[in-house]
């Protein structure tokens, strides 16, 4: 998990003079925010994520809340179909002195620091609450709903591919001599 990466102005939070209580932010991420994420696996989407700031001395809780959909391309028949996402994250950020490694439960921010960025958090969120694998989800009879077009046209290219393998000359002679 990491915190720091590319950092949006609308996702600054100017911790600075912030009396230790919980806050409450909410963020609406679409398109123009996974636009600039260059391999991201979205590329669209519709979410509402409500982020709950509890600010203490030296340590921030943090915790997110991820609602709406999501566009995923299918790795069987590439078309896109949409997810959706509904989950809870946290992240705990303590503020240090010394250059300190994240851990996966906690974050270190310069105890100088004046504000914080959650543009990478929310993206790593959005990321760990999709599928590694991503195809379209099965119809109410338990069918595969990917596009029958796409993937009657994939099956054609990968049985020509088959049919047309260049096998190596060298091989080729090695096989009769084999046989
Ligand atoms: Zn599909």
């Amino acid at each position: 998990m990491h915190f720091k990466g590319i950092e949006l102005k609308e996702f600054s939070i100017p911790f600075v003079g912030l009396a230790n209580k919980k806050y409450t932010f909410n963020y609406h991420i679409d398109k123009k925010f996974f636009d600039n994420f260059e391999f991201s696996p979205v590329k669209d989407g519709d979410l509402a994520v409500k982020l709950t700031f509890d600010k203490q001395d030296a340590v921030f809780i943090l915790d997110f809340d991820l609602k709406g959909n999501v566009e995923l391309t299918c790795d069987l028949c590439s078309d896109s179909f949409s997810y959706e996402i509904s989950k809870s994250s946290r992240a705990i950020i303590k503020l240090s002195g010394n250059e300190m490694e994240d851990t996966d439960e906690i974050l270190y921010l310069e105890n100088n620091s004046s504000e914080l960025n959650v543009t990478q958090l929310i993206y790593e969120f959005i990321s760990l609450a999709i599928p590694l694998k991503r195809v379209h989800p099965s119809d109410k009879d338990g069918k595969n709903s990917c596009d029958p077009e796409a993937i009657k046209l994939l099956n054609k290219i990968s049985v020509n591919s088959d049919s047309n393998k260049n096998i190596d000359p060298r091989w080729e002679s090695l096989s009769k001599l084999l046989n």
